[in-house]
């Protein structure tokens, strides 16, 4: 059990930070060819690496990529414990302005509509996220409605230096070394992308899910298809027997894709083809196809089935040329994690200690995590407490900042008997 105190300054200081933090304007950008994708991003860096310091953690570095790294010395005597690591996303998702974030936090929120100051259009209700009943006599924070509130991931950055901030504190929260990392770039995808996988350690932890006490350890095993289709253009008042027509002919082969295995068909463990692009003229047309299953075989069966709608429509269309690529673009790690379930076992205790219920969950999706774990570093993802994440309608009750960063004492303290 932590002492109320301890608690009490958990909760206080994660509420800063996060206030802080979110005000800081680090909207990734998927078109950039800027590493990291927007030079803003380098801000909130320079500000973690100085608190950092601030904080007396060794080897602060704030590299050229945008990543950010330091260690947390071991409680003493306990030098010898395995290292683990803690790591969380400093940019936000372009889906949403991130620019002027203007937090508000709604004092013991009684189950009303909350309304916005900068935006008249929008409300927030328990209909909009069912969780908002759950969360009734607490304390929310939104944004004003007309940016996101950066609770993805800027709640995970500021529970990790909040449990910082207590480790140096209180001499009686006992721990291991801990390497922190802050990165660049989740929401385009590339978070690991220039990530130095030598500062790591064997272990860590992503603070990126959502709700209270989620665990994650499942996700996606991703691929992507590319499809360029190449014909024949002629005049089409002379084209019988003669015009191949791209465009035309790739519609044609996307419509055979089963309707019902597709995004807005799927939920839980479905998976599905997701067609996010088609573009072309008579001559040339091109397609993405997003393949997505928790089962690697179900996703080779996607594939062999592009394969042979590839193998039939050139048989169909003579002189129509079908060039079809695949690339992997991440694994379930779920495969990864469960050759040494430790990882996830301290996590589920962790939460379990900061007295929640833990909710195992896997990830429509992806996350840094499961890079790392096919890389050779099982990274869970635990809860940083948000809701309603890319969203002007994204909120978080200030007791998830506290609960998260208690998690993280706990689980530093399991991990020195592991
Ligand atoms: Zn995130």
């Amino acid at each position: 059990m932590l002492l109320e105190e301890i608690k009490k300054f958990l909760l206080e200081d994660s509420v800063n930070r996060f206030l802080k933090y979110v005000q800081v304007w680090t909207t990734s950008d998927e078109f950039s060819l800027s590493t990291p994708s927007t030079e803003n991003q380098f801000e909130l860096g320079k500000i973690l690496a100085a608190e950092l310091k601030e904080l007396k953690l060794d080897n602060v570095i704030h590299d050229d990529y945008g990543y950010v790294y330091a260690d947390l010395p071991a409680s003493r005597g306990l030098e010898n414990v395995k290292r683990i690591g803690l790591i969380a996303h400093i940019d936000t998702s372009p889906a949403v302005s991130g620019k002027d974030v203007k937090p508000v936090i709604h004092k013991n929120y009684g189950g009303e509509t909350i309304r916005y100051a900068s935006n008249k259009n929008i409300t927030l209700t328990t209909e909009d996220s069912p969780i908002l009943k759950e969360y009734i006599g607490l304390d929310i924070i939104t944004s004003e409605g007309d940016t996101l509130l950066g609770a993805d991931d800027k709640a995970g950055v500021a529970e990790i230096m909040t449990a910082c901030a207590a480790w140096q504190k209180y001499s009686e929260l006992k721990h291991g070394p801990i390497t922190i990392c802050f990165t660049p770039d989740e929401e385009v995808g590339k978070g690991t992308l220039n990530i130095n996988k030598q500062r790591l350690p064997e272990f860590c932890y992503t603070m990126d899910g959502s709700e209270m006490g989620e665990l994650e350890f499942e996700c996606f095993d991703a691929w992507k298809a590319s499809i360029t289709f190449t014909g024949l253009s002629v005049h089409p008042g002379y084209a019988k027997n003669l015009l191949i027509n791209a465009t035309h002919i790739a519609s044609r082969f996307l419509s055979e894709i089963p309707e019902q295995e597709s995004p807005e068909h799927t939920e839980d463990r479905e998976g599905f083809y997701y067609v996010p692009r088609l573009k072309g003229n008579v001559e040339e047309a091109e397609t993405t196809i997003t393949i997505r299953d928790y089962r690697e075989d179900n996703n080779k069966k996607r594939m062999e089935f592009l394969r042979s709608l590839k193998d039939l429509y050139e048989i169909r269309y003579p002189g129509l040329k079908i060039d079809l690529q695949f690339e992997h673009q991440y694994s379930n790690m779920l495969r990864f994690i469960e050759k040494d379930k430790l990882v996830v076992d301290l996590a589920e205790k962790a939460i379990e200690m900061a007295g929640l219920e833990v909710i195992f969950h896997s990830i429509r999706g992806g996350t840094d995590g499961a890079k790392l774990s096919e890389m050779g570093i099982p990274t869970p993802n635990i809860f940083s407490g948000g809701s309603l994440f890319h969203s002007r309608k994204e909120h978080i009750p200030t007791l998830a900042l506290q609960k998260a960063s208690e998690v993280l004492l706990h689980l530093a303290k399991l991990w020195t008997s592991a």
